[in-house]
């Protein structure tokens, strides 16, 4: 068996310690002669990896318990449509526009409301992110969104905005449990996990409870409450259970690695071996301004469409799977996530200095 460096955006590397795990329990989890793909979401087992999976989370993240957990199905853009189904009481929200996911979810806004483009950096690319000092927000608007890790283009916030008293809702799909966060300082905190905490098939929210009501748009679907799955411990229907387990190991590697203090230490010091390469090199340049660098997603170019489809090629064949940077930006992309050992960047780093010298 060989395991390559898999740089992929998402669906992302995982720990190798949790897939083997999950390998040796496959046919008989623990004693229960059959597979957690094969168990009743209601029997005492998945109770217990549910309970713990949610405990696990919160313990980690710092959770209060003024907030719910709900783990869901529908991928990070079914919130696209939740959130303002759900929090558009005054059918009037703030978008900050950082990106395609951004805009993916304002666009989904406008089905529902008056979303307002309240700050954007699409004159640049998006290789940055706006003063939101300041912003200017509707006395009545009923939330402020944000994506906090723009996986495309690169760039993570690192002061969240002034939303000057309105509800803070943030797509962390891509730096979910990357590093610290304060939740108290959002309404709502969610992410698709493939990203960067388990396989595709589930969304976790976690949402301030005094924004879980009854009162959703009119038309809501009931599977598209956030107040049903709150009620239900997320059982309202059968969840991606399979996909939940999987979570539940990856918060206890967390664990084991010492939370997310030494996660956001040991990100750091794996994104600076990239980044100061890219700084240093004659032929690849990072294509975000500096100060907004993510940690976690690392696009880059040789400025020559050739050569970057020959580095991408020639590093493949070298065992780094994914570089190809996305389709609506071209280069290189490097994802860099929790699970990405720090011998796989200073690897990366060793071909592409290699690389260099031969096409200089
Ligand atoms: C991948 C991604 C999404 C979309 O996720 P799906 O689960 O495919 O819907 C949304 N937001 C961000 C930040 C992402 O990285």
């Amino acid at each position: 068996m060989s395991r390559v460096y898999n740089f992929s955006a998402g669906p992302a590397v995982l720990p190798e310690e949790v897939l083997k795990e999950a390998a040796d329990e496959m046919l008989d989890y623990r004693g229960t002669g059959m597979s957690v793909m094969e168990m009743s979401h209601r029997s005492k087992a998945y109770d217990t990896i549910i309970k713990e999976a949610e405990a696990d989370l919160r313990e980690l993240m710092n959770i209060p318990d003024n907030y719910k957990v709900l783990f869901l199905q529908g991928g990070a853009s079914q919130q696209f449509a939740m959130i303002p189904m759900n929090l558009m009481k005054n059918r009037k929200a703030a978008y900050i526009l950082t990106g395609q996911w951004a805009k993916k979810a304002y666009q989904e806004g406008k089905i529902y409301g008056e979303a307002i483009e309240v700050a954007s950096s699409a004159d640049k690319m998006f290789s940055y992110i706006p003063d939101c000092s300041d912003l200017d927000i509707p006395e009545d608007a009923d939330y402020v969104y944000i994506c906090e890790n723009n996986t495309i283009y690169g760039t993570k916030f690192k002061t969240l905005p002034n939303t000057k008293g309105h509800t803070l809702v943030s797509d962390v799909s891509s730096c979910f449990l990357s590093e610290p966060v304060d939740v108290t300082k959002y309404g709502v905190i969610y992410g698709g996990v493939q990203k960067n905490v388990g396989p595709a098939g589930v969304v976790i929210v976690i949402i301030r409870e005094d924004l879980i009501t009854e009162d959703c748009l009119p038309g809501t679907p009931t599977m598209l409450k956030y107040k049903i799955h709150a009620d239900e411990g997320s059982l309202y229907n059968t969840p991606p259970a399979y996909g939940i387990y999987i979570c539940g190991k990856v918060f206890k590697w967390l664990k084991k690695q010492g939370g997310l203090d030494a996660m956001k230490e040991y990100n750091e010091k794996k994104a600076k071996v990239l980044y100061d390469f890219l700084d240093e090199s004659k032929l690849f340049k990072g294509t975000v301004r500096k100060e907004d660098r993510s940690l976690m997603n690392v696009p880059f170019v040789t400025g020559n469409e050739e050569l970057d489809t020959k580095f991408v090629k020639e590093a493949k064949e070298a065992g780094f799977e994914n570089l190809k940077g996305h389709r609506s930006v071209g280069g290189m992309r490097a994802s860099i996530y929790n699970a990405m050992p720090i011998e796989g960047v200073e690897k990366l780093v060793e071909f592409m200095k290699a690389f260099e010298e031969k096409n200089a």
